[in-house]
């Protein structure tokens, strides 16, 4: 197999662009990739730093390594969730990271601020794990950046995420997803930080093979609490339809991110008036959903 570009030995296969491509290669085309979603998106430049969220997997541990190959000043944040070993793991494979390479990195302790960690707050909520986890994830991304002076804060999903987000939105019709669904999620009221999602045109396979191919170390376990989630279903379902068609996952998400711009009605302006009386973030009502979450998990402990 030869690399189509400069007819040297291929490392990868890519059905999708019917090509192949030796080590530099693939490299520079997977930098091109995150630097034309920074560049359409208007993401970011390279005036101010980036907070970027790494939990450890490859994704967003790779989107660091490219960032930083991009000339991007950035700061790593990790979260610890305290689901025990596994969070563990996943903190370590961070600072290897981070250390290894000289990079600033944020930490932020579940079990430290709370006494408790992601799973018994979501149950003492009685809230399910993954969601009480998401909104604990968006509040502190938010928060920290805010309150460290980012403007922007970059997450590591990619197409196979994105993808399978939208086939879950699309079977449960929930159309009012749909409108929040993008790379990028700004905010004109200055009450939150930009939300960018600069992996998004790359399928979960080529950021493996550039994980492999740079020897970047990550947490391969996935979340034990994720265990039976509907994601992995989507995604396997998806797979299956990118074989059977390549560009499949691709044409899906991005023909949709087109849709959206020229045939979606304009969205109402988002509902958010109002700040949480209890930590002064964004809040539909007097209190956020993260006070209301804490606040029930820290009434019963
Ligand atoms: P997930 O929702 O676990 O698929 O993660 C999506 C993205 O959110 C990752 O690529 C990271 O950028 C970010 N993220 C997830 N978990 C953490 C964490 N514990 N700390 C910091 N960032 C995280
Ligand atoms: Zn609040």
């Amino acid at each position: 197999m030869k690399c189509r570009r400069c007819k040297g030995s291929a490392v990868i296969k890519m059905p999708r662009h019917n090509t192949a491509f030796c080590d530099p290669c693939f490299q520079e085309y997977l930098l091109k990739q995150v630097a034309k979603a920074i560049s359409s998106g208007k993401m970011f430049s390279k005036d101010a730093p980036v907070l970027v969220a790494v939990s450890g997997g490859k994704d967003s541990l790779a989107l660091w390594d490219i960032l930083i190959k991009l000339g991007y000043e950035t700061v790593g944040l990790h979260l610890n969730l305290g689901i025990g070993t596994y969070s563990e793991t996943s903190q370590k494979m961070v600072e290897k990271f981070a250390n290894a390479r000289g990079l600033e990195l944020i930490f932020h302790s579940y079990q430290e601020s709370y006494g408790l960690g992601v799973v018994q707050i979501a149950k003492e909520s009685a809230r399910p794990a993954c969601s009480a986890c998401g909104t604990m994830k968006r509040h502190h991304f938010n928060r920290i950046a805010m309150e460290k002076g980012f403007p922007v804060v970059a997450t590591g999903h990619n197409l196979d995420d994105e993808a399978a987000r939208l086939l879950g939105n699309l079977l449960k019709w929930q159309v009012s997803y749909l409108e929040k669904q993008s790379p990028v999620l700004s905010d004109d009221d200055g009450l939150w930080a930009k939300k960018v999602k600069p992996l998004y045109r790359l399928p979960e396979r080529e950021i493996a093979a550039y994980t492999i191919l740079n020897r970047i170390d990550y947490i391969v376990e996935e979340c034990p609490m994720s265990k039976g989630a509907k994601t992995f279903t989507y995604k396997e379902t998806l797979n299956q339809l990118e074989e059977a068609s390549p560009g499949a996952k691709h044409q899906f998400y991005l023909g949709f991110l087109k849709q959206k711009e020229t045939s979606f009605p304009t969205p109402p302006p988002a509902n958010i008036e109002n700040t949480c009386l209890s930590c002064g973030q964004p809040s539909m009502g007097d209190q956020c959903g993260y006070c209301r979450l804490i606040e029930r998990a820290t009434a019963v402990s």
